[in-house]
């Protein structure tokens, strides 16, 4: 229980909401600091300074402040949470390190740094469905990670992180290469999860993993070597010497209302954790994200608001690796893993002893046999065989047979380009873009099949996530919901259960092909819970170089700052291991950086 006592007592629910909002708001994000500080003839006030700023206390920043605090820099490292973690925090704590960390030659696993480079960049990999997780990757990039990512591994030991004991695997990570196993587990141990407000049960808590057991030692360990820790700080915009050119001065910053300007007397460092809760700029690389696709994986603890990419952006900074975003493969987009709320990531519970829990505001139910329900689209239709599961990752020997580097491997694809995910976000034919919320139809007897309770805590009533009735057409008509542009039409509805219904009878499901479809639909009440996929990952971002400095439209270095992780571009790979691997290479390189002596 460590620190729940104390997280409790930091956030309150308007303080929370307050961030989150500011959050969203970062959208406006421009450069208008600079413009300010040069028509004002003068640099700001710098109300705080230190050699390296980081921006964004997640899996990137805590290691970059970290390094670089060790190699001798003052750091400041500042956070819009209440809290620092990001998404890092409520994460799995799988980490997929390899290139021969110790935990692998402990276990026998034979890997190496050009081994991993070969894998990461490999342009035959590719999914079931056909599209290659690495053919897209930056060489540079993929090869400092390489090198890097063995002795990241040594460096988190080192720093507190408890990794379960036993032979790395390839469990929970998408895009890690094929060759060896290499996903580590921090343990969570004693420390609270954020997302239950508990630590994890004693007897697993040496065994399992969570993202907690990567966070608060790198937290515990930051402090322990001087880092200033701002939280409730959030950066509005970078301060350049010209507004696309000269070296990144520091940053514009707002706290509880308050604007401050903080200088960076050798570099800041963004680790703002990516993009995907930004509607307008997740629309970028895949116009079909619309609204309704909310709830993205790791809210309401933290939102990827693309902060540091706009405030990079507007001093000129580039994007880059855009076709990793747009690409079906992997976790970016997930199959609901829970219905009836708003957060719906499978591996992300919030439970009523979280702090969060009034904006999470339900836990959702878990479907275990998709047999249970039908999902339909707002148009009350069914769109696809509910069994099938969402993109997958290419987790080792998915293609078979395979040979590593060998251009045959192409002809033992199966390509299914219907799946999932392009049918739910197909619409309905309207002129507009986004099929409107997806919702899974079903009757009494599922809930008894699956053992659900149909009420608060498992369910969000009050904000428009579940509806019951006592027959479909009032069920159509009960169905209300901010993206349910317009009613769904109770003949409709009733035709797709009567015709789902006859494939039941019949034994086959004459348009999809769900394999024998087993229950009918048929014994009031109906239900309808809210079951559209999960945004997740952020796979392209800022353009970067080997040394995380973040490169304009020129392919020129801006200099004085550097990105990693979700944030930056180049790079697919889910999750943990990129961003820590970056960070800390970021971290060295601003600490590295001379002292810029025309600041005043
Ligand atoms: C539920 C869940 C489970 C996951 N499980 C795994 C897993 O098992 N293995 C794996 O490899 N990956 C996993 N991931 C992915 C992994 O957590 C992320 O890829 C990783 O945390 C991203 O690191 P980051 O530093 O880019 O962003 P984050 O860790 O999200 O950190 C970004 C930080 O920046 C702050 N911030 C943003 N904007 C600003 C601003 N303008 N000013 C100040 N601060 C700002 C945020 O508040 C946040 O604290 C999971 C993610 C989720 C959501």
């Amino acid at each position: 229980m460590k620190r729940n006592s104390q997280f409790k007592k930091n956030l309150s629910r308007r303080d929370f909401v307050r961030t989150a909002a500011a959050g969203m708001g970062a959208a406006a994000v421009t450069g208008l600091a600079a413009e300010q500080v040069r028509a004002q003839g003068r640099q700001p006030h710098w109300d705080k300074q230190a050699d390296v700023v980081v921006v964004g206390a997640g899996a990137t920043g805590l290691p970059a402040a970290i390094e670089a605090t060790e190699h001798g820099a003052s750091v400041i490292l500042i956070d819009a949470n209440f809290d620092i973690g990001g998404h890092a925090i409520v994460s799995g704590g799988n980490v997929a390190l390899g290139g021969g960390t110790t935990q692998q030659k402990r276990y026998g696993v034979q890997d190496s740094p050009d081994l991993l480079f070969r894998d990461l960049t490999d342009w035959s990999v590719v999914e079931p469905n056909g599209f290659p997780d690495y053919r897209f990757n930056d060489r540079e990039i993929i090869r400092t990670f390489a090198d890097n990512s063995a002795p990241t591994y040594e460096w988190l030991v080192a720093h507190g992180v408890k990794f379960v004991e036993k032979a790395p695997d390839r469990q929970g990570g998408s895009a890690t290469g094929n060759s060896a196993p290499r996903e580590h587990h921090s343990a969570p141990m004693s420390w609270t999860l954020v997302q239950t407000g508990s630590p994890t049960d004693p007897s697993v808590a040496a065994t399992s993993s969570s993202g907690v057991g990567l966070m608060r030692p790198l937290e515990v360990a930051a402090r322990k070597a001087g880092v200033q820790v701002l939280l409730k700080h959030r950066m509005l915009s970078l301060v350049r010497q010209e507004p696309t050119s000269g070296r990144v001065l520091g940053i514009k910053v707002e706290n509880e209302g308050k604007t401050l300007y903080i200088r960076a007397r050798k570099g800041v460092i963004l680790g703002t954790g990516g993009s995907s809760s930004n509607v307008n700029f997740r629309r970028i690389f895949d116009t079909r994200l619309t609204e309704e696709y909310e709830g993205v994986a790791g809210e309401p603890y933290s939102f990827q608001d693309a902060s540091g990419e706009l405030a990079a952006i507007s001093i000129g900074a580039s994007l880059w690796g855009a076709y990793n975003q747009a690409g079906e493969f992997g976790q970016r987009l997930a199959k609901a893993g829970r219905i009836g709320c708003q957060y719906r990531y499978a591996n992300l519970e919030w439970q009523p002893g979280s702090a969060l829990f009034h904006l999470a505001r339900a836990r959702g139910l878990r479907v275990a046999d998709y047999q249970n329900v039908i999902l339909v689209n707002q148009a009350g239709l069914r769109f696809y065989d509910e069994t099938q599961g969402q993109w997958t990752g290419n987790i080792y020997n998915s293609v078979q047979p395979y040979t590593q580097g060998s251009y045959l491997n192409a002809a033992n694809l199966k390509y299914h380009p219907a799946n999932f995910l392009d049918a739910a976000l197909a619409g309905t034919g309207e002129a507009v873009n986004g099929g409107g919320p997806i919702w899974a139809i079903f009757d009494s007897d599922a809930v008894k099949r699956e053992r659900w309770t149909v009420e608060p805590p498992w369910v969000d009533i009050a904000a428009g996530y579940f509806f019951s009735a006592e027959t479909l057409a009032g069920l159509a008509t009960a169905i209300v919901n901010k993206h349910q542009r317009k009613p769904v039409p109770a003949d409709a509805l009733q035709n797709t259960v009567a015709r789902y219904n006859s494939f039941v009878d019949g034994g086959k499901d004459l348009d999809f092909d769900k394999p024998s479809p087993k229950y009918k639909i048929q014994t009031a009440p109906f239900y309808a819970a809210f079951a559209s996929p999960v945004i997740h990952d952020t796979r392209a971002g800022l353009r970067i170089n080997s040394k995380c400095q973040v490169v304009d439209f020129s392919g020129n270095v801006i200099s004085g700052l550097y990105c990693g992780g979700e944030s930056a571009g180049g790079f697919s790979q889910h999750g943990l291991a990129r961003c820590i691997v970056q960070g800390r290479i970021a971290g060295r390189n601003a600490a590295a950086e001379a002292l810029e002596s025309s600041r005043t």
